[in-house]
Formats: C-alpha cells, structure tokens, sequence
C-alpha cells in the first residue's frame, strides 16, 4: 500500500488521539469560532503600532511594556554557562536597546542598514536585534558555530554594515576577509580588548547619549534577514518586514499560549529564525519572561532549568526531544516539572512516540507545528485543548488557509498557465498557503527569480509534501525532494522513520531512496541506536521485519547503522548528505551541517 492509499483512512498510524483538559483556559478556546472570524486586521488592533503612525517590532515587544504594570517584570532569564542567573526587566531593555540603537546612530546606521551577530546566547545579541530594529535597520543573525566561509559568503550576501561578534570570532573567521566585505564598515566586539579593525562595543554604548527616537518604519520595511538551513541545498536569505510581528503575536497566543505571568523557553539557537521570531520577538510582545540559556544541550542541565526556572511554556525541537529520550524515562521524574503547562515543537517532523513520550515524561503531550523560514510564524498547529492526533502536525492556524496540490512529474505542484489544482483529502501533494499573511517573506536576497517561482495559482508553493485528513488535520510526508519512488509507489520517509522509531532499539532514523534497477528506488534507512543495544546482523535483521510486519511494501530493504546521522545545526537530518555518501555523490553545500566536538 503506497502513502496514498495509506491516508485514505482518516488516521495516520494507529495511535489513538490525545485530548487532554488544558490547566488553563486556553487562548485558543475554540477553534472553529476563531478560525471563523479571525482577521489579520483583528490580530493588528492587538498591537499598539507607533505613535506617529506606522509599526516598529521594537516597540511592540519593548517599548509598550516598559511602563506600566510590566515595566518590572524580568523580559529575559540569562541563564549562564556557570548556571549563574541574571535578569533584564522590560524598563532595563528599554533602555539598553534605546542607547544600542542611538550607538548606532552616532556610527550612521539606520535606515535599510543591514546589522549581523556572530553570537551565542548573551544579552548583547539580544540588544543588537532589537537596538537594531529601533534604527530602521534590518537583523540578520549568524549561527555562532559557523566557520569562516559561511560567515564571510552571509555577510557578503547581504551586504551587513556592522556585525556584533566577539574578538576571537572575528580574527579567526573575518578579519582576513575584510578586503572582500567593502560594506562591512564596522565591527563591534563585546569584549573590551577590540582587536585591529573592531571597536569595543562596551566603550561605544558608555559613550553614547542613552535616548533615541525609534524610527518611524512603515509595516512594509524590511527588519529581518533569515538564511534558511540549507537541509535541501545552498541557503537563501529570507527577507521579512516589521509587519510579520502581527504573526508573531497572534500565533504565539493561539499555539503557545503566551501571556503575561509565564515563564517561557524557547530553545532554538537565535542564529535561527525560531530564535528571532519566537526566541526574542513573540514572547516580548506577550510581556512573558523569556529563559535564555547559554550552554549547549545536556539533558540533565535542561531539566535543571525547565524545573528551577519554572518554565510553563516550553517550545523546543524533535531532534532535542529524541535526545531526551534517549537519556531515559527516569530522568525527568528527578526534577520537578509541575510548571510546565504547555510544550511545543518544530523544525522536523515529530513522531507520533514522542508526543506520547511527552506524556510520561512532562505530564503533557508534545505540540507539534509546521512552519519555514519563508513563512516567518507558525502556520499549521496544534492547539492546546484541541484533540490531538500523534503524529500530524495539526490544523492551520487562524488567518492562514493551508492546501494540497497536485504534483507533476518532478514531485512539486503541477502548474499550467498559472493553474494549480487543490486535492481532496487523503491524497498526497505539494503543501500550498493562500499567500497575504503578515509575516510572509518578501524575497529572497539577490535572488528574485526563484523567488516568484516559489508562488504559482495564487498559493505559495512549500516544497514539502503533505496530506490533510477529512477533518483538516495535515499530516507531513516528506520534502519534495525526498520523496521515494519504489515499485509504482511513493514512499514518504517521515512515515518510515517513524515506525522505525517505534523499535525500542532506535533513537533516530533517516531514510532515503537508493536507485534499484529494478524497483527505480528502494527504501533505505540509517538508524541511531539507543545505549545498550548491539549494531548486529541479528538486529538489521529484526528491524527489516519489524518493518516488513508494520509496513509491507513501504519497508527498508536496507539498513545501516549511524550513530552520528548528520544534522544541519539548526538540528535537521540531512537526508540528501545520507544519499549522496551512499550514491558516492558530491556532498554539495555543507555550511549549515552541525560539527560534533
Ligand atoms: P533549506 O530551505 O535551506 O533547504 P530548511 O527548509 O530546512 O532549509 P527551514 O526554513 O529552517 O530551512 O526549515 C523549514 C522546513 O523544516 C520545512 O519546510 C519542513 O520541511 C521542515 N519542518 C519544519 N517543521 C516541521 C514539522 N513540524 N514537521 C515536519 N517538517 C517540518
Ligand atoms: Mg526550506
């Protein structure tokens, strides 16, 4: 039975749906009345916009909340390597991020100007980000592990005038570059000992006067610059405008169930766009506190600061979540989680065992949510209090009308002369959204062509495969790219990989299309093994006919095993580096691939 005829039957994969009475009264009552009379326009009434007229993502997330009943609340939760705590309220981020931003002034910064970090998880990215939008200018974070070339083609790119990094950075990945970056006019190190050709940030902040007026940017200026993770080829620079903070707000209140009084995480590093868009900017405008932790993942320190920081809302990723439960159910009953109302997830497809698996271990399941850097926000979820099925990642969110589209031969919608046809529910197609939402990206840098080839029929066309069940559930099948053609049949990976995760010896799978003579492709799958089980003949041989039993014809023939399946470090499998290690092709683009210590 191929993926098709598969979701002909409405579930998915035999795991029963979850409803569970939220603690709260979620923001998100009831989905149909919202989805019935929501409007963006709504959602912007929400925001106070600035008072001049137009719209600032700074002021909606800072300045409204500095005076008032907020003014002291703690905005950020620096958590330190150390575990050393520190907090900035909203009226201190006011006024950190006014004095950023008129630092910048005095550099002559502003408007359309293009501000890069090349930095971890400290307070003065967050400044940057934010004194960067008080100027006009546009925020364009750099993943802090990327090695010189990566930094130098990103900054070339966009044509950054000022980039915030540190000393050690900037004389081991740019400074012999510099030649070759005539926009980039200054660099700030946070440290004090500035090396040739940077200045110490500290002394430029000490030096400026502390009050600026923001800038009066219209909802259509650029802000944020986001390069995609490059899982399916060379990153592109995703262009967005102050006015996706509408998004921003509305979704984190419908999927995260924000407001005022929780104590948030998000754990995407700010180098991405889950870092600015939920990680800095949809928190602030809900007035919540945001944790941010400097150190790496180690699954007892996230414990520790889920349970001492008294996290309620918790948004975080599959791969994080695999690696927790890798590390045991035991683990988690050690620290208490009574906080946590709410957890979310994104980035990669989430198995239907780890929503359970949530279950056990937090006392809630996990929430999955669908969304690209493209997109800007969260577009399909699911919500607290909805019923939910493991497994798929929900319904769109109010505003946003989600479809599936026919696909011609090269696996993406089928499009003739603008023409796109929509598939009823159960067939499998190319995921497409009614373009018009806020935070819809307006291009991608220097790369207009592909850009308005990402739009055909009146939708924005994702690249990801999707079906939708009679109850307007969207369950993922794959990338377009990844999609396997075996026998007649179209194999999508995530299902594969999910089943295969069901094995109590596998952690993580990646499946691929490996050419066949004779069946055009078969499925082939590299799993990760939890601790303490054996990479033997007998186990691949178990886990091909637990496929077999589960999956028929869907099943891999081949199985190899990989504790290190390569990730992009925004945490995603790189499926296509799997197949071309094992087509012995070229590796292509590998500036996003996570390095391992
Ligand atoms: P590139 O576009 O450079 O290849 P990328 O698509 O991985 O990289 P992102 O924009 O960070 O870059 O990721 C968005 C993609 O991640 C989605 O298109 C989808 O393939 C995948 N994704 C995100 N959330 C989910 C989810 N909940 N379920 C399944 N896949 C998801
Ligand atoms: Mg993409």
């Amino acid at each position: 039975m191929d993926t098709a005829d598969r979701s002909q039957r409405d579930g998915s994969m035999d795991w029963p749906p979850i409803h569970r009475a939220p603690t709260l009264p979620p923001i998100l009552g009831d989905y149909d009345a919202t989805r019935a009379t929501f409007t963006w326009a709504q959602a912007r009434s929400e925001l106070d916009g600035l008072p001049g007229g137009g719209l600032n993502i700074a002021h909606e997330a800072v300045d409204r909340h500095a005076t008032g009943a907020l003014a002291d609340t703690p905005a950020l939760r620096f958590v330190g390597r150390d575990e050393s705590v520190s907090t900035i309220s909203y009226r201190e981020l006011r006024e950190l991020t006014d004095r950023f931003a008129s630092m910048l002034h005095d550099l002559g910064v502003g408007r359309g100007d293009v501000v890069c970090t090349l930095l971890g998880r400290v307070p003065d990215l967050y400044l940057t980000a934010l004194g960067t939008l008080k100027t006009g200018g546009v925020y364009c974070p750099l993943f802090a592990a990327f090695g010189p070339q990566p930094v130098r083609e990103r900054l070339a790119l966009s044509q950054a005038k000022v980039l915030v990094t540190t000393s050690a950075d900037y004389v081991r990945k740019v400074a012999s570059a510099r030649a070759d970056l005539p926009a980039l006019e200054h660099v700030l190190v946070v440290d004090r000992a500035a090396p040739d050709g940077a200045v110490a940030l500290p002394d430029l902040l000490a030096a400026t006067r502390s009050t600026v007026a923001i800038a009066a940017t219209t909802p259509e200026d650029p802000a944020l610059l986001h390069f995609t993770s490059g899982t399916t080829g060379r990153p592109k620079g995703a262009v967005h405008v102050h006015e996706a903070v509408v998004a921003h707000h509305a979704t984190a209140g419908f999927v995260l169930d924000l407001r005022p009084g929780d104590i948030y995480w998000c754990t995407a590093d700010p180098g991405w766009v889950t870092g600015t868009s939920y990680g800095i900017i949809a928190p602030l405008t809900h007035g919540v506190t945001t944790v941010v932790d400097a150190a790496d993942f180690d699954a007892k320190r996230w414990y520790r600061t889920l349970a001492e920081s008294r996290v309620t809302v918790w948004y975080t990723a599959p791969t994080a979540l695999r690696l927790l439960m890798r590390a045991g159910d035991e683990l988690p009953h050690r620290f208490d989680l009574s906080a946590l109302r709410h957890v979310v997830s994104v980035g990669e497809p989430l198995n239907p065992e780890a929503v359970v698996w949530g279950e056990r271990a937090f006392g809630v399941p996990i929430h999955d949510t669908w969304w690209q850097t493209e997109t800007g926000a969260i577009m399909i979820s699911n919500y607290p209090g909805m019923t939910i099925r493991p497994g798929s990642m929900g319904r769109p969110v109010p505003g946003v009308d989600a479809t599936v589209l026919a696909r011609g031969e090269d696996g993406r919608a089928l499009v003739i002369d603008d023409h796109v046809t929509e598939l009823d529910a159960g067939a499998v197609g190319e995921l497409a959204l009614r373009p018009g939402w806020p935070s819809m990206f307006r291009g991608y840098l220097g790369d207009d062509a592909r850009y308005r080839a990402c739009f055909a029929g009146g939708w924005y066309l994702s690249g990801d495969l999707a079906r939708r069940d009679r109850d307007g559930y969207f369950w993922f099948v794959g990338r377009a790219d990844d999609v396997i053609k075996s026998a007649g049949h179209l194999i999508g990976p995530f299902e594969v990989e999910s089943l295969l995760m069901e094995h109590p010896a596998v952690v993580e799978a990646g499946v691929i299309g490996k050419p066949d003579p004779i069946a055009g492709e078969i499925v082939k799958a590299f799993v990760t093994l939890r601790s303490g089980f054996l990479p033997d003949d007998a186990l691949r041989q178990e886990l091909i006919t637990f496929g077999r039993h589960r999956l028929g014809g869907l099943a891999p023939k081949e199985i190899d095993f990989d504790q290190n399946l390569p990730h992009t470090n925004s945490g995603k499998v790189m499926r296509r580096l799997l197949k071309a290690r094992e087509l012995g092709l070229p590796e292509g683009d590998l500036s996003t691939i996570e390095s391992r210590p």
